[in-house]
């Protein structure tokens, strides 16, 4: 089957009446980036820069991280790389930067708050991102967002780097994108008012079903009740989607829930056009993007925001997507 989906690695992903989408892959490695480029993944939407940061005993100095970024961004060219800033905390721990025990980590000292408490770690890895601008189509990405002061604080931060790059006569994209990732609630609710201090919004589905329904994502436990589907969720992502409308910036999902083929009705009935997902996904997903058109999308969606359920919205989506192949 593989083989058969390799095919559609030079294929472009439209619908089957002419609506394009944009299939990015999700990178934790610059490894991945073989695959990446032999399936024809579209960017990086989602570059998770935790791993430049483990296996090691100190921190990755500026030209370390360069070097990393800078061969992805040449490796897309004038494709999209999306370099997220440090993501750790939650599961995510490094053996060098010791961190207290917490009782609640998913709620804890992680990703952004982590970064604006240690601005000097921060603005080394936004130093190196930038300098990686000058070698392709480069934004910036900051995870768990949940207030408009700390993308504010963000930025000024990404402002003394680019002072101090100008100074030591370093080439960068002085007006490189920063975008937020949506994946808390509280983000949720006041995208309106996000969606004016950033370039555009990426949804991160992996923690946002995790906080919206209070269901840890790591809990094996209560793994039956992670739900993607479930209403509560399915309304925060059409909140989202029309604040960025509404805004007039891009906003791309770069959560599991991309790589569900399920999904895409409704995705193209929202206006979502970029999604971001694991390179392994990325062939299967363009498969079904092949076989949907705007109709069905239309279909899907007005029948799914109308359900009551989480199962009752699977078991439909299943039985739709199953039947339309
Ligand atoms: C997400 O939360 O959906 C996401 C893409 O980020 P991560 O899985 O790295 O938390
Ligand atoms: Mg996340």
């Amino acid at each position: 089957k593989i083989e058969q989906l390799e095919l559609l690695a030079s294929v472009e992903a439209v619908t089957k009446d002419g609506t394009e989408l944009t299939l990015l892959a999700n990178i934790s490695s610059t490894k991945e980036m073989e695959t990446v480029l032999k399936y024809g993944a579209a960017g990086v939407g989602l570059f998770r820069t935790e791993f430049v940061y483990m296996d090691r005993t100190s921190f990755p100095s500026e030209d370390e991280q360069f070097e990393v970024y800078k061969q992805v961004a040449q490796q897309m060219g004038d494709k999209p790389t999306v370099i997220r800033t440090l993501d750790i905390g939650g599961d995510k721990q490094l053996d060098y930067f010791p961190m207290s025990e917490e009782d609640n980590p998913v709620l804890g000292y992680r990703a952004i708050r982590i970064s604006l408490d240690r601005r000097e770690l921060f603005k080394t890895q936004l130093s190196a991102i930038l300098r990686a601008s000058a070698f392709g189509n480069v934004k910036i990405m900051y995870p768990m967002i949940s207030s408009i002061e700390e993308v504010r604080q963000a930025n000024d931060i990404l402002r003394e780097a680019k002072l101090e790059l100008e100074a030591r006569g370093e080439p960068f994209r002085s007006d490189i994108p920063v975008g937020i990732m949506i994946e808390i609630p509280a983000a949720v609710m006041i995208a309106d008012l996000l969606a004016e201090e950033c370039d555009f919004f990426s949804i991160g589905t992996n923690d946002l079903v995790q906080y919206v329904l209070a269901v840890d994502r790591m809990n094996e436990q209560i793994a039956h009740m992670y739900h993607p589907f479930h209403p509560a969720v399915l309304r925060m992502l059409k909140m989202i989607v029309e604040a960025a409308q509404k805004a007039g910036i891009p906003v791309s999902v770069c959560g599991e829930m991309a790589a569900d083929e399920r999904s895409i009705p409704l995705w193209l009935e929202f206006g979502v056009h970029d999604l971001s997902m694991s390179i392994q996904s990325l062939l299967r997903v363009k498969h079904r993007v092949l076989h949907t058109t705007a109709a069905d999308a239309k279909y899907v969606a007005q029948r799914c925001m109308n359900m009551r359920t989480n199962a009752e919205t699977e078991e439909f989506l299943s039985h739709f997507n199953e039947s339309n192949m």
